[in-house]
């Protein structure tokens, strides 16, 4: 049986089965389902000719001959000398240091097998000391591909091997799509895969065989997705709670048509028994903030708690100023932590959570260490979910049990990946900016072309606006002449010397930081020149331009985000992208989509177009779905198919009620 513990093979001991469970290899599933993170291919013999002075890999697997055996003494040890010659008669000396047994098992005019790698190699000699001989090239893998897993700890790569090989030979592996499935999307069958992906003929076949073992992922990830989604149609509506109303018409402003549907949508997650995992995604700007502290009036309207974490202190600190400010006069208790709050603060703090006395708790991940406990958690909001790592979020899990989770993004996703993306999850999205909301104007500018710009932002500087200066590198290096923000810093310094800036970069400690936005914020800067750390959520309505230098090495994705920065009042806003003469023409045609939208949707499409999705999720977190044999950054053809053939199975047969389909049906209630 395929969930048996793998101590049941006769290799595994009690000690191995240890070093694999370090791994997560528990089971024999687990162990078939450990995908090499490459392979090495011994085809065809490498002999020693193959190798050369100056080679990195130097490595050779061979039939040898051994032409003579000897023993001297070095350095006080007995060293055993096999001299031998390959197929090519190039002469090898095989140091062996205390492996008595070779002396017997090598005879000398017999042939064996070797894999060694050569150390040293001199005028056409060549020596070895670290080697395995045997008697049958099946025992090195001659002839063969051979997986390479990705090992910590104790285990090598031969043990893995070997016990993989049993695992396949003694696990029942079923198919677990419906036979049609095979054919029409040319997926190798189930068993077949499995022995491919460890022990392939040749490297396609390798590849075919874990395409068709991430088709089955995302298919039952897509299929899963789409009947929890189903699931929720008639739900009751959540109610406005007297707090909501008071802090909505406490606003200047009236929330937009999107805010409220969100919220609605919000409410009654909340109203219903079972747990909200729910996104809010929305651009830069566009209220989402607004909303989660709806959300948590509506929580806190009922008794209960709520965390707000955010992935930085900075933002964290400017949350938690914004809280207070519209928060604060409706009574609602804020607290502030992270893993600066020591001391009799944390105690006292930690004490009044406990007990109730805090409502909302704003702060970074700090909010989910061991010694926090909540009286009543029943609302947890996670802003700029993408920053966050997976062990992040277990820890939240763990923490807030039965609280509804809301995750916000300003980082949209192309809507053909948000299904796979977040199949765990609910999506709200705001898709209309706040009224009145002024297009941020966003210009092209040739490097050559730049005094211009610094001319044009003379006039925003006059009017006591704000501007921000982001480049690539904190400091100029030799190989390469992107310019630096220490050193346009004094460049800027003499273009606007009435002027009074700062530089802000990543490695600022936090506190430096704080500081320089807060001055920021309160006007006694004109402007910052930074890297892309000002890239997160940082609100500054006054901040009127920003320019991007060498914006060509920027994604999409990222420019929006930066251009995010402005723009974030009624006043008029500018953006200048400005590149390098060196512009292929690919570079200047995205430079041209963010001078011609301002829709971050929009954007991200035409990000997944152009670059394909690797760029776009490459280091960035699904919905906390680890997949095993997908993935979501090269996988998106197979990703397309899966969720067509989801959403067709879920059109034509819901129920699962085809007879050919049971097999889907058996499988989705095993697996989810
Ligand atoms: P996000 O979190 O999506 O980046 P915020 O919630 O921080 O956006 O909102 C950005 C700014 O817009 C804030 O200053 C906020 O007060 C304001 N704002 C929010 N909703 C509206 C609205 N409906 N109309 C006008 N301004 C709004
Ligand atoms: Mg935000």
């Amino acid at each position: 049986m395929i969930d048996r513990d793998i101590s049941c093979l006769s290799n595994i001991g009690k000690a191995r089965a240890k070093d694999f469970a370090s791994l997560g290899i528990r089971t024999i599933k687990d162990l078939i389902s450990f995908v090499p993170r490459a392979y090495e291919d011994r085809r065809y013999e490498k002999r020693l000719s193959s190798i050369h002075p100056g080679d990195e890999d130097r490595h050779i697997y061979c039939r040898i001959r051994i032409t003579g055996k000897s023993s001297f003494i070095a350095k006080g040890r007995k060293v055993f000398k096999i001299d031998a010659e390959d197929d090519d008669q190039k002469k090898l000396s095989i140091l062996a240091f205390n492996r008595e047994y070779l002396e017997r098992f090598l005879i000398s005019g017999e042939e064996y097998y070797i894999s060694a790698v050569i150390n040293r190699l001199d005028k056409g000699r060549y020596e070895t000391s670290s080697f395995e001989i045997k008697r049958t090239k099946e025992e090195l893998g001659i002839g063969q591909i051979l997986p390479i897993y990705p090992l910590t700890g104790k285990l090598n790569e031969n043990t893995v091997r070997q016990a993989v090989r049993s695992a396949l030979l003694s696990a029942e592996i079923e198919d677990t799509l419906p036979s049609s499935f095979y054919e029409a999307f040319s997926l190798m069958r189930r068993k077949d895969a499995f022995f491919s992906l460890h022990f392939p003929k040749d490297l396609q076949q390798a590849e075919m065989a874990r395409k068709s073992l991430a088709f089955e992922e995302l298919f039952y990830l897509e299929l899963s997705a789409l009947r929890t989604r189903g699931k929720k149609e008639n739900r009751g509506k959540g109610r406005e709670t007297e707090l909501e109303k008071k802090l909505i018409s406490s606003l200047p402003f009236s929330l937009t048509a999107a805010q409220k549907d969100a919220l609605d949508e919000i409410r009654s997650d909340i109203e219903s028994k079972s747990r909200m995992t729910r996104l809010l995604q929305g651009d830069v700007g566009s209220g989402k903030t607004l909303v989660a502290y709806l959300a948590s009036l509506n929580v806190i309207a009922k008794k209960g708690q709520c965390a707000f974490m955010a992935p930085t202190e900075l933002l964290a600190k400017q949350h938690a100023e914004n809280a207070a400010k519209l928060l604060l006069p409706l009574g609602i208790k804020i607290a502030f932590l992270s893993g600066e709050t020591k001391g009799k603060e944390r105690r006292l703090l930690l004490e009044n959570l406990e007990s109730g006395n805090i409502d909302i708790l704003i702060g970074t991940h700090a909010l989910f260490s061991m010694d926090v406990h909540f009286k009543n958690l029943r609302l947890a909001i996670i802003d700029e979910m993408h920053r966050f790592g997976v062990e992040q979020m277990k820890e939240l899990e763990g923490k807030g049990r039965n609280a509804d989770v809301l995750f916000m993004t300003a980082t949209p996703i192309p809507r053909t990946l948000a299904l796979t993306f977040y199949a765990n999850m609910d999506i709200s999205t705001i898709k209309e900016k706040p009224y009145g909301r002024k297009d941020i104007k966003t210009y092209l500018v040739s490097e050559r072309k730049r005094e211009d710009m610094f001319k044009a932002i003379e006039v925003e500087f006059a009017r006591s606006h704000q501007a921000y200066f982001v480049y690539p590198r904190i400091e100029e290096t030799e190989a390469s002449d992107l310019k630096a923000v220490t050193s346009m810093y004094e460049e800027l310094k003499k273009i606007y010397p009435e002027r009074r800036s700062r530089i802000i970069h990543s490695k600022l400690d936090e506190d430096e930081k704080i500081g320089i936005l807060n001055s920021f914020q309160k006007g006694e800067l004109d402007y910052l020149v930074s890297t892309s750390v000002i890239e997160v959520g940082i609100d500054i309505p006054k901040a009127t331009v920003i320019v991007i230098e060498h914006a060509e090495r920027f994604g999409l994705a990222a420019l929006h985000q930066l251009r995010g920065r402005v723009g974030r009042s009624s006043l008029a806003s500018y953006c200048f992208l400005v590149y390098s003469d060196q512009i292929s023409e690919d570079g200047k045609e995205r430079l041209k989509i963010m001078r011609n939208t301002n829709d971050g949707f929009l954007i991200a499409e035409k990000d997944l177009e152009i670059r394909g999705p690797g760029e776009i999720t490459g280091n960035r977190q699904s919905g906390f779905i680890s997949m095993k044999f997908a993935d979501l950054a090269r996988d998106y053809e197979i990703i397309k198919k899966a969720k067509l053939a989801a959403e067709e199975i879920s059109s034509s047969d819901w129920g699962l009620l085809n007879a050919e389909n049971t097999v889907i049906r058996k499988n989705l209630e095993k697996t989810y």
